[in-house]
């Protein structure tokens, strides 16, 4: 069934990324009520006082549980490439989201190291927010912001030890590219936003001007 909703949409038909019904975009009308009762839609504004006090304003999409976190995962760990079009769909319903994203420029991933994204076969946080960009006219630029060290994985350890074992793991190729420009950051799940900070020092230093954070799903 799988296989032949696959080629239908292939053919002419995009299925819904929840329950797989056909015709009706990439996220069904029933399963995007379904969805409403994960929104969070929360702006969060923050300083990063260990850094020239810049202020960042942090906004969460969803609410990382439950149905939610179970796409995301399938998404990450299950190779569903193909649900990134849901996700999007999910982010440009969301008229707070699409207002939000007015205040910026140039969507950046949070990137991933190389032998990670080629042992997944691609970055997630990469494939929506290109699609983010296409489908709300925004720059989008995958290689401006790299990760140069193969680091532990985050989710397995504690506040302390994600802070340290994200120091110095990213850096900005192509400086010119985000010279004065304003710049939001994509990120699939927000836990304690030590990936998050790391990034944002990086851009920071290389001399964005406003800095956002856009989170699908707020843990
Ligand atoms: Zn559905």
């Amino acid at each position: 069934m799988k296989f032949f909703n696959k080629l239908l949409e292939c053919i002419f038909l995009p299925s819904c990324g929840i329950c797989e019904k056909l015709g009706e975009g990439y996220l069904c009308k029933k399963c995007g009520e379904k969805l409403e009762e994960y929104k969070l839609n929360l702006i969060e504004e923050t300083t990063l006082k260990d850094f020239e006090n810049i202020k960042i304003q942090k906004f969460y999409i969803m609410e990382y549980r439950d149905i939610i976190r179970k796409e995301i995962l399938q998404y990450k760990f299950n190779g569903k490439a193909y649900l990134h079009k849901m996700f999007c769909e999910i982010i440009v319903k969301n008229k707070k989201t699409c207002e939000f994203l007015k205040n910026y420029d140039i969507i950046i991933p949070v990137p991933v190291h190389k032998s990670r994204k080629r042992w997944r076969g691609y970055n997630q946080s990469e494939l929506i927010a290109k699609e983010l960009a296409k489908r709300l006219g925004l720059k989008n630029d995958s290689n401006v912001l790299i990760k140069i060290k193969n680091n532990h994985i985050q989710s397995k350890l504690n506040k302390k030890e994600r802070m340290k074992n994200v120091k110095n793991v990213y850096k900005v190729i192509n400086k010119e590219k985000i010279n004065n420009k304003n710049i939001i950051i994509f990120d699939d799940i927000y836990t304690t936003g030590a990936t998050i900070n790391e990034c944002i020092k990086e851009l920071k230093s290389a001399n964005a001007n406003k800095i956002g954070v856009l989170i699908l799903a707020k843990d």
